[in-house]
């Protein structure tokens, strides 16, 4: 829109007094500024600094005014929209790391708006595309979140006086469905198109053999050019938008060299179709149009079906609950529950939502979010979370949370939110396929010209061909679809895996370092030998009652079998000393629970009697435990555990591929030996009595020998070591604790899940290395025979 016309815009609201954004009539006092609010002078400077002045003129045509704007609109901030909980429900990936959503806009109401609001990737750097649905009132937003935030897009929209309301349900699978059907119908048209293209061209071959006549011919070519046409612009013109961002963004990808390769062949075609001589080009151009987007639905629809195997662990939660209303129980799909609802759960069957129970006293294994292995007995008034069993009776809750709010449902978005996020071989391969394409384009430029010098009249062929035959998408589209997989497959069989430079790192052998209770041991330890009185039983009870250490649940079964309840007293100002043991006040004593090195730094006297006792309990193989009541030792215990069945084959399995051990306990020095002995390690390879800085400390040095290290463990009790270590493996303490420190949570409990993760991580590896080769390969060969000449188009 020229100067002249905003000036009309503007001076035409000046004389009625009128806001120059909204046309609003202005008081008085606001004529002078000539906006209304602070709202619209915003909106209005904003939109001539884009250049797009062209919105009043259009609204002036269409007869209409913008609505004024909210100026407390801009305030907001929007960061729901970049929360894990709107990703997992309203976001899908595109390919190249592109993702797309859906947002409805209260103010959108012309067609004005319309233009204004698809001018969007304008204003925010790092928007791609923006569409607008006037009648449903919402914008389609495709963004490159590595460069922008949705909340960056979402504030700017404010500015401009739309706002941003939630959609009420779920839109991921109705975009995804939605995507689907576009997609089918641009390959249904291209294929149509190509198959057109090919009856023409087989006709003008034969045609020119046969000695059709010229004019024939040359209307044959015409047809044969139009559809050619209507495939690239229609269905193919993906490819040049996409071009257009990557130029636009810098961000070289395969679209560009592809585009390029188009446009020319185009452009030959069309001259050659309007001099009437030589190659047309758009039989292969077309059907290359429809055989890029067969390719392309066909790696969206496999990226889909990867992040929805990731989605397993919502399946944690049933997909039908029993809701109770009126009186009669219906069975509902768990989507429709809403807060206030009264469910049934009946014995066996996992609770589907956060909420209290109403009704029913039953027992719940909530051991997958937190770890703790004795079920916890429920009553009405108490709560409960989703995903965790109801062991004995039927309950009836009342809803306070439910799908992505509830507990499990954090866990499942910071799962899906890592795999969203790139493994350091996918950045390396994203990078490569940058280079990949600039390397392209120049040796395109060089062939050209090359040729354009040898023979004038084949170089569009040559440059044609090498653009088209150039293919990177080993690298660029197959890595992070491997790694999805992996990811995926692997939820599926209980393996939780946080990132996928996890399953990188697993693919080559190192050392792992193992936790012993717990860990290499079932944890389900036991107490032998009680020597003590009741009391102090007590006390230890009720202390441990606040620890998940294996030792403090089996001091908590000891009690209740000899006493068939729970600990009357409760202790307070419980101390957890990881590694050490647990001190805490009963009344006015002072207890505390752990070993003798415990013992000693917190002051306590022990009696010969009691260290003749600790030591006879470690030469039969236990691991002794001291309970002492204001600095006095009272009682001294031993406890059992046993080795995990499996352990010493998958230890010796993984040793066969190259994997070395070391043993880590925070136990006795003798315990420790006993049972890396058991498992088949080396002395040399085991040590006793670290503590969990000891731990640290290990893993950090071993680091520096460059191999990488991987630590097996208790997702509490070794926490240090495991974020410290570069895969952290947790087998215990709950998925919810465990993938806060550990990059894998074994959810089924078993060492063979590190077996089962390590193979999947070499045959991602494999598959990604595998694709590179052959792709680089294909390349080489492809470049030179179409830079020499030898490959038509
Ligand atoms: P590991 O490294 O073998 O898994 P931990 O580091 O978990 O062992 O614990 C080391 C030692 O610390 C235990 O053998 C025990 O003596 C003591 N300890 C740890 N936690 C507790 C607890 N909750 N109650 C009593 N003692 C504990
Ligand atoms: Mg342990």
């Amino acid at each position: 829109m020229s100067q002249g016309a905003i000036d009309t815009v503007i001076e035409s609201s000046r004389q009625e007094a009128a806001c120059m954004h909204c046309g609003l009539p202005m008081a008085s006092s606001e004529a002078t500024s000539g906006f209304c609010c602070s709202g619209c002078e915003s909106a209005y400077t904003l939109i001539r600094a884009e250049g797009l002045d062209q919105y009043y003129d259009l609204l002036r045509r269409l007869g209409g005014d913008s609505k004024p704007v909210d100026g407390r609109l801009s305030g907001e901030s929007f960061v729901d929209l970049d929360a894990p909980g709107f990703w997992s429900q309203h976001v899908i990936p595109l390919l190249e790391g592109r993702v797309q959503t859906v947002l409805r806009l209260q103010g959108i109401h012309c067609a004005a708006c319309v233009w204004l609001l698809e001018r969007l990737p304008q204003m925010v750097p790092g928007v791609l595309d923006a569409r607008v649905d006037l009648h449903r009132s919402t914008i389609e937003i495709v963004w490159n979140p590595a460069q922008v935030a949705l909340s960056t897009a979402a504030k700017q929209l404010a500015k401009l006086g739309y706002r941003v309301v939630p959609l009420g349900s779920s839109s991921r699978e109705r975009l995804q469905r939605k995507q689907e059907r576009q997609q089918l119908i641009q390959i249904a048209i291209a294929g149509a198109c190509s198959g057109n293209v090919m009856l023409i061209a087989l006709a003008l071959y034969a045609g020119e053999w046969t000695g059709m006549a010229a004019e024939h011919l040359q209307l044959l070519r015409y047809a044969n050019t139009a559809i050619g046409l209507v495939s690239l612009l229609g269905p193919g013109s993906i490819f040049f938008r996409g071009a257009y961002h990557a130029l636009r963004w810098r961000t070289p990808h395969m679209d560009l060299p592809i585009a390029l390769g188009l446009g020319v062949g185009a452009a030959s075609g069309l001259w050659n179709t309007l001099s009437g001589s030589g190659e047309l080009y758009f039989d292969s151009l077309s059907m290359l149009v429809f055989l890029l987007l067969v390719g392309r639905a066909l790696q969206s629809r496999q990226q889909q079906a990867a992040c929805e195997a990731v989605d397993v662990l919502r399946q944690l939660t049933p997909g039908t609950v029993q809701r109770v209303s009126h009186g009669r129980v219906e069975s509902i799909a768990l989507e429709s529950v809403q807060v206030g609802d009264l469910l049934e759960v009946e014995a066996e069957q996992t609770i589907p939502v956060d909420g209290v129970v109403v009704e029913g006293v039953s027992e719940v294994d909530t051991s997958l979010l937190t770890g703790e292995s004795i079920p916890l007995t429920v009553r009405p008034g108490d709560e409960i979370t989703a995903g965790t069993l109801n062991r004995s009776q039927r309950l009836r809750v009342e809803t306070r949370k439910v799908g992505n709010a509830t507990r499990i449902g954090h866990l499942a978005e910071s799962i899906q939110r890592a795999a969203l996020e790139k493994a350091p071989i996918m950045q390396w391969s994203d990078r490569i396929s940058g280079i990949f394409v600039m390397v392209v384009l120049t040796l395109s430029v060089i062939v050209g010209a090359t040729w354009y010098w040898l023979d004038r009249d084949v170089w569009d062929d040559r440059v044609v061909a090498l653009l088209i035959v150039a293919c990177p998408c080993a690298l660029g589209l197959a890595t992070p679809l491997a790694i999805a997989v992996g990811l995926g497959r692997s939820a599926k069989r209980g393996v939780l895996i946080k990132g996928g430079d996890a399953l990188q790192r697993l693919s080559r052998p190192g050392l792992i370092v193992l936790d012993k209770t717990g860990t290499v041991t079932e944890g389900r330890m036991s107490i032998h030998e009680w020597h003590g009185d009741l009391a102090s039983l007590e006390w230890a009870a009720a202390v441990e009652s606040k620890s998940r250490h294996p030792i403090a649940e089996a001091v908590r079964q000891y009690w209740s079998k000899r006493t068939h309840g729970e600990p009357t007293r409760a202790a307070s100002e419980v101390t957890s000393y990881i590694g050490h043991g647990m001190s805490g006040r009963i009344e006015k004593n002072e207890i505390d629970v752990g070993n003798d090195g415990f013992m000693v730094s917190r002051g306590c006297y022990i009696s010969e009697e009691q260290r003749a006792l600790h030591d006879q309990f470690l030469t039969s193989g236990q691991t002794p435990l001291y309970v002492a009541c204001n600095r006095k030792v009272h009682a001294v215990a031993s406890l059992d555990d046993s080795l995990r069945p499996e352990a010493r084959k998958v230890l010796q399995r993984l040793e066969r591929r190259g994997w070395t051990f070391r043993m880590l306990s925070g136990d006795h020095e003798q315990i420790a030996l006993r049972v890396g002995k058991e498992l088949g390690l080396k002395e040399s390879q085991i040590r006793g009595g670290v503590t969990p800085e000891g731990k640290l400390q290990a893993i950090q040095e071993w680091k520096k020998s460059g191999i990488p290290i991987v630590m097996v463990g208790d997702g509490v009790n070794d926490a240090a070591a495991l974020a410290a270590a570069d895969v952290g493996i947790a087998i215990r303490g709950g998925a919810e604790a465990s993938l806060q420190a550990a990059d894998v949570f074994l959810a089924n409990g078993s060492l063979e899940g590190i077996e089962s993760i390590i193979e999947t991580a070499q045959r991602t590896m494999r598959v990604i290395g595998r694709n590179s080769v052959a792709s680089l390969l294909y390349n080489i060969f492809a470049v030179t025979t179409a830079a020499l000449g030898w490959l038509h188009p």
